[in-house]
C-alpha cells in the first residue's frame, strides 16, 4: 500500500512525513520547498517568518529536527523605522507587549482597540474601511500586520482571517518572531527531506503529474506524461500542489482564483553582526531580514512594485536600508551606492484573502484522493504553518 504525494511544497512534505508506510513524493521541480525553497545559489526564493503562534509549524521543525536553527532576531520587540517623521523604535506585536507604553504602535487608544476587537465578531469584511475611523492605528500597525500576514492589500482584506490570526497572537510567546539563520535550504527544507529518507520514503524530481485517471469514482492511475503509475488497491494519493494545478487535474474543484504577487530584492552586502529583521514605515521596504553576507527587502502585496524594473527598485530600497542602518546603529559599512542586487518576484504567492471567499472543497476529492496545500485552510491564511496543517489533515483523511 503505497501513498503518492504530488508536490514537494511543504503541504507535500508535510503529508509525505505523516503518513504510515511506503511513500512516494513526486515533484515537478528540480527542487524541493515549491514557494519556501532555496534558489540554486542558496538565495531563498523570499524572506519567511513563523511566529510562535504556529504552533505546527513549529513541530515540524522539532520534528524534522531543525528548530533549533530558527532564531528570534527581536526579542525586544520589532525595529521599526517610520520615514515619514525619521522616528525609530522598537514595537511589541503582541497585546500583551503593549502593557509597556514605549512598545505600543502608534495610534492605540481604547476606541482603536474596540474596533479592532469588534472584527473578531461574526462575519467577514474588508478590514480598511472598517478601521478607518483610526488612520495612525491602521498606518502604525494593523496595515503592516494585514500585508504581512494575509499578503493582501488592507482595502480589501479578510477580516475575519485577521481576527484568526489576532486571537492566536495573544498568548505569551505567540507573538515572538522566527527566522532562519542561514536560510530555507539548510533549515527547512534539507532537515525535512533527511527526516524523509531516513523514514524510507523517496522523492522523484522533474515528475509533473499530467493528468489524473478516475474510474468509478476512484483514482486509478497517475499519468506523468512519461510514465503511467498505475494504483493498486489499497494505493492513495495527495494532492498538494498549489491551487491552480490542483483545479487543473480535478475537475471541477473550487479553488481561489486571484493571487496576490511578494516582492524580494537580495542585496549581496556583507554586514557583520547576528540576524536582524527591521521593519520600516511609509517606504518601499516593509521588512529587511539582514545575514552576514546579505540583506533581504519583502515587499507583500505587491501589485505596483511587481511591475517596476530592478534597475529602479533597488536605489530606493538601498537609501532606506542605510536609513534603517543609521537609526539602528547596525554595524559595518553602509556605502551610498547600492550592492549588487536580484528582484524575486512571486507573482502568486499566496491567494488574495478577502471577505467572503468560499469554504476550500473537502479534504477527501475521492476515497484514495486526498487534497493538501495553503489554500486548503478554512480559518488562518495560507502560510508555511496552514500548509503543514493541510498536509498532515490530508495524511489523516486517508487514514
Ligand atoms: C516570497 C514569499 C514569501 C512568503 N513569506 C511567508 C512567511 O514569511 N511566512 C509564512 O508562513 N509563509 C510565507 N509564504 C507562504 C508560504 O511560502 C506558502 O504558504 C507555502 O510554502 C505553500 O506551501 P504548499 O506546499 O501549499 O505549496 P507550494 O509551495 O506551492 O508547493 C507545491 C509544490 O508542487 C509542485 N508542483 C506543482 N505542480 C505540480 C505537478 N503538476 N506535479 C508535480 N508537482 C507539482 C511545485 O513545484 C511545488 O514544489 C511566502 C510565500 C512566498 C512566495
Amino acid at each position: 500500500m503505497t501513498t503518492h504525494v504530488i508536490g514537494a511544497g511543504l503541504a507535500g512534505l508535510a503529508a509525505a512525513l505523516a503518513v504510515r508506510g511506503p511513500v512516494v513524493v513526486h515533484e515537478a521541480a528540480v527542487v524541493a520547498g515549491g514557494r519556501a525553497r532555496a534558489l540554486p545559489d542558496g538565495t531563498d526564493n523570499g524572506t519567511h517568518a513563523l511566529l510562535g503562534a504556529n504552533r505546527v509549524a513549529l513541530d515540524f521543525l522539532r520534528d524534522v529536527g531543525a528548530l533549533e536553527h530558527w532564531v528570534e532576531p527581536e526579542p525586544e520587540g520589532l525595529p521599526v523605522l517610520d520615514l515619514a517623521d525619521g522616528r525609530a523604535r522598537r514595537m511589541a506585536l503582541s497585546p500583551l507587549g503593549w502593557l509597556r507604553a514605549a512598545k505600543r504602535p502608534d495610534g492605540l487608544t481604547a476606541r482603536a482597540l474596540a474596533a479592532l476587537m469588534r472584527l473578531a465578531g461574526p462575519g467577514d469584511r474588508a478590514v480598511g474601511p472598517a478601521l478607518a475611523e483610526h488612520p495612525a492605528f491602521l498606518r502604525g500597525f494593523v496595515e503592516p500586520l494585514v500585508i504581512a500576514a494575509l499578503n493582501t492589500p488592507v482595502a480589501e482584506a479578510s477580516s475575519r482571517r485577521l481576527a484568526a490570526v489576532l486571537r492566536r497572537v495573544g498568548t505569551p510567546g505567540a507573538a515572538r518572531l522566527l527566522v532562519a539563520r542561514r536560510g530555507l535550504g539548510p533549515d527547512l527544507v534539507e532537515p525535512a527531506l533527511a527526516a524523509l529518507r531516513s523514514r524510507g520514503g523517496t522523492v522523484r524530481h522533474n515528475a509533473r503529474l499530467r493528468a489524473l485517471r478516475i474510474e468509478h469514482h476512484r483514482l486509478t492511475a497517475l499519468d506523468f506524461g512519461d510514465e503511467l503509475v498505475v494504483l493498486g488497491e489499497g494505493d492513495r494519493v495527495i494532492l498538494a500542489l498549489p491551487p491552480w494545478e490542483a483545479a487543473r487535474l480535478v475537475p471541477g474543484l473550487r479553488v481561489p482564483a486571484e493571487h496576490a504577487p511578494i516582492l524580494n530584492l537580495h542585496f549581496t552586502h556583507a554586514a557583520p553582526g547576528p540576524v536582524r529583521f527591521l521593519g520600516v514605515l511609509g517606504g518601499l521596504c516593509q521588512w529587511v531580514l539582514v545575514r552576514p553576507g546579505a540583506i533581504a527587502v519583502t515587499v507583500s502585496a505587491a501589485d505596483a512594485e511587481a511591475q517596476e524594473a530592478t534597475a529602479d527598485l533597488a536605489p530606493r530600497a538601498w537609501s532606506e536600508i542605510r536609513a534603517l542602518a543609521r537609526a539602528f546603529a547596525l554595524p559595518g559599512e553602509w556605502p551610498e551606492a547600492p550592492p549588487p542586487c536580484r528582484a524575486i518576484k512571486e507573482r502568486r504567492a499566496t491567494p488574495r484573502h478577502r471577505p467572503g471567499d468560499p469554504p476550500p472543497p473537502p479534504i477527501l476529492a475521492l476515497p484514495n484522493l486526498a487534497l493538501a496545500g495553503d489554500w486548503m485552510e478554512p480559518v488562518l491564511p495560507a502560510t508555511i504553518d496552514a500548509a503543514i496543517r493541510a498536509g498532515r489533515r490530508a495524511a489523516r483523511a486517508l487514514g
